[in-house]
């Protein structure tokens, strides 16, 4: 095993169907490289838990933490971080396979690059409604005018080590925000979102509001003058 230590942190609701089928095909499109994957389970009603246990079980590479309580999303991708000390790259995936895990090395080898300290999977293609494509695009207009991210990036990322020590040093809202008020240099490539196959997303729209406004007043409280 070469290269830099990779460590995926993955939040779980709702997820049971894909962790399998999303576990294979990471340890494919990592094959040769040093990684671990860490499943957070986000107090998820399904069955979740007990897939993403049962994968720890039979794969030295995988972890689960399992959380008593829902804490959404970027609360849950924050325990993952927090987790995985031992890396030297971090990656954060959504567990339903809309972000393809095929993109991950190339995230990766963007990062090993050396002039930039964190890779956004920036946001491609039809992956969910176009009033969603249209308010989320709003969203990430205003997130790039307060903290300089580039307007695709979402929460599919590769960080280096200090991307990941300022966001863990933050209880922000969004990760994605807490990486642009770090303030390092960043870039994004663009990767090709694929459509949920079945069931709804986690967010539902009055959520996402609600998490927009937060996240985008905190960039706003916390930004660099
Ligand atoms: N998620 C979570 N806790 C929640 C809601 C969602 O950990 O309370 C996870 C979910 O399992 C997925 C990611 O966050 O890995 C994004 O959720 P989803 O795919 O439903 O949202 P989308 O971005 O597709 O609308
Ligand atoms: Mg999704």
């Amino acid at each position: 095993m070469t290269g830099p230590r990779l460590a995926v942190v993955v939040p779980v609701y709702r997820n049971a169907g894909t962790l399998e089928p999303l576990a294979a095909r990471l340890a494919a499109a990592l094959a040769g490289r040093n990684w671990r994957l860490r499943f957070v389970v986000d107090a998820s009603p399904d069955d979740s838990a007990r897939v993403a246990s049962e994968l720890a079980r039979g794969d030295a590479r995988i972890a689960a933490t399992i959380l008593p309580q829902n804490v959404g999303q970027h609360r849950a991708l924050h325990a993952g971080l927090a987790a995985e000390p031992a890396a030297d790259a971090w990656i954060c995936l959504d567990a339903d396979l809309q972000d393809p895990p095929e993109a991950v090395p190339v995230l990766v080898d963007r990062l090993a690059a050396g002039d930039v300290e964190a890779v956004f999977a920036g946001r491609r293609g039809a992956y969910t409604s176009p009033l969603r494509r249209v308010t989320g695009g709003l969203h990430r207009r205003v997130a790039t005018r307060l903290t300089g991210l580039p307007p695709d990036a979402g929460a599919f990322l590769a960080m280096g080590p200090r991307v990941r020590d300022a966001v863990l040093a933050e209880r922000a809202p969004s990760i994605v925000l807490a990486v642009g008020v770090a303030g390092r240099p960043v870039t994004s490539l663009p990767v090709v979102r694929e459509r949920r196959d079945s069931g709804d997303s986690a967010w539902t729209s009055r959520a996402r509001l609600v998490q927009s406004a937060r996240s985008l007043g905190w960039a706003l409280r916390h930004r660099r003058s």
